[in-house]
């Protein structure tokens, strides 16, 4: 469980840094590089009220705020540190390119920096994919909690890497969940191990195609030194663990919902198990957790557990703490979150159910469903998703400006199921589209927003849709009690 060397200390003193980015992850990067004797401009493409108030605060400090031109390249920048959302074919990057000047995103600044406040840097599990990040990262963080570890789960999660790996506390190791943009900016992190759990379409508009996305992903297996894990059902994932350039003896860790072969997690007869971190994994198999200690216990569900059971043994967790940590475990809001019961007919809010690929495991995990879905779609079609899925859809209540995408798409794959579109936006279209769903639902049928699309035409983020859907099923409870 020892902690790995820093890979590289840097002497910042009088080093011309340019940060780009105002936000969450800019503002600090240039407080730590400032305080560590670096120069530093940041640079802003917004002048809003609210980054001129950032830029009094940081100019007060002695640092260098440019806004309103984040496109070109103050000279004499020796580094450029990036917030992870900007897009690379941004003129920046491309003069940065051109001048030979190294790119590094918030990531790739806390991996150099861990360490120099003179604690110890603690170990990385490193967790990416298209869906399920959030989840299993909290589900590791939990188990390793359980294991007495002091941990915390921290990246593309709201709490920034940065503040972990500088901040007071001291981590054994931390719980780390990784955009593909982040990692993009990331060329020296090496991780203790590391997690793609699953590889659809998506960000290809910022990545540019799916190799460049998949290629990104694959940056988290570089240099991994004890397993890199990948999902059995999703072969791509696999591919990129041969891709990776590991250290000597870094093992190749499988989670699979079926029975697992050597080297592998996966479920027998309703219990989790592990052959992978065994003595003897050709005869052996050790008992993890039960599946009903995962909350919720849908498949898509067990297969993050597993991800976060492997990466927390190839640390070293005891199966106990496994199976304590997953019992441990709440999801975060708006994640297949049951929000009540009325009539016999069970209200799920998965309104984080942003893209085909969540909704896909979303409508997997119940028998018969209505289904509220639609918003932004952002270049998806519908069709693999509702051809999947017809068999089980009692009804479909579809909200929001891309609805027609997916009625098209319904009328092509699934005509017998009955859909009510809903041509309105204003404030109260939800509470009308969870009254349509509960007509169409019987006793047994799941009502269950999972709208495969973005939420901002309707509603300021998903949590908002999710919140409005919850008020409105509450509101009928509460008529009903
Ligand atoms: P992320 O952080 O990657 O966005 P979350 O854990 O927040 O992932 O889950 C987002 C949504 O993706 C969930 O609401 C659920 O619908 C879906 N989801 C979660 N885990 C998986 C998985 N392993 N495979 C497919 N979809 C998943």
């Amino acid at each position: 469980m020892g902690s790995q060397e820093v890979s590289s200390t840097v002497d910042w003193q009088g080093k011309h840094v340019t940060v780009a980015g105002l936000g969450v992850s800019g503002i600090p990067a240039a407080r730590a590089l400032h305080q560590r004797g670096a120069l530093v401009t940041v640079v802003n493409d917004g002048d809003d009220e609210r980054a001129r108030a950032q830029a009094a605060e940081l100019e007060a400090l002695g640092i260098t705020v440019r806004l309103g031109d984040g496109a070109s390249l103050p000279p004499s920048t020796e580094l450029v540190v990036t917030a992870p959302g900007w897009q690379p074919d941004k003129p920046l990057f491309l003069a940065a390119a051109e001048a030979g000047v190294p790119v590094w995103g918030d990531v790739e600044l806390a991996w150099r920096l861990r360490g120099d406040n003179g604690r110890k840097a603690a170990p990385w599990l490193a967790v990416t994919g298209t869906n399920g990040k959030t989840t299993t990262v909290r589900m590791l963080a939990s188990i390793l909690e359980a294991a007495g570890l002091r941990t915390a789960a921290v990246g593309n999660i709201g709490v920034s890497l940065l503040d972990a790996v500088l901040g007071e506390t001291e981590y054994d190791v931390l719980a780390v969940e990784l955009s593909s943009y982040q990692l993009h900016w990331a060329p020296s992190l090496r991780a203790h191990s590391a997690a793609v759990l699953n590889l659809a379409a998506d960000h290809l508009d910022w990545h540019g195609s799916m190799a460049a996305y998949a290629a990104d992903k694959g940056r988290v297996y570089e240099g991994n030194t004890v397993a890199c894990v990948y999902n059995a059902a999703d072969p791509a994932t696999e591919d990129l663990v041969r891709e990776a350039d590991v250290e000597e003896g870094c093992r190749a860790i499988g989670f699979t919902l079926g029975a697992p072969g050597p080297s592998q997690l996966g479920v027998v007869d309703g219990i989790l198990v592990d052959r992978a971190f065994v003595a003897n994994r050709q005869k052996q198999a050790q008992e993890l957790a039960e599946v009903t200690d995962v909350n919720p216990p849908a498949p898509h569900n067990i297969a993050n557990a597993l991800a976060a059971a492997a990466l927390a043994r190839a640390f070293g967790v005891e199966p106990a703490a496994v199976r304590d940590g997953l019992r441990a475990f709440r999801p975060d809001a708006h994640r297949i979150e049951h929000v009540a019961d009325i009539d016999e007919v069970r209200y799920v809010d998965d309104s984080k159910a942003t893209n085909t690929h969540a909704t896909e495991a979303s409508l997997a995990a119940y028998d018969s469903i209505v289904w509220i879905a639609g918003g932004l779609a952002k270049g998806a079609t519908f069709d693999e998703l509702v051809t999947g899925a017809a068999k089980r859809l009692r009804g479909v209540v579809l909200i929001g400006a891309d609805r027609a995408l997916i009625r098209e798409a319904l009328t092509r794959h699934a005509p017998e199921v009955p859909v009510v579109d809903l041509d309105r936006t204003d404030t109260g279209a939800m509470s009308e589209a969870v009254a349509r769903a509960a007509e169409l639902a019987r006793p047994g049928d799941t009502v269950l927003l999972a709208p495969a699309c973005a939420s901002m035409d309707m509603f300021t983020n998903y949590n908002k849709r999710g919140e409005a859907f919850a008020d409105a099923v509450r509101a009928r409870a509460d008529e009903s009690a």
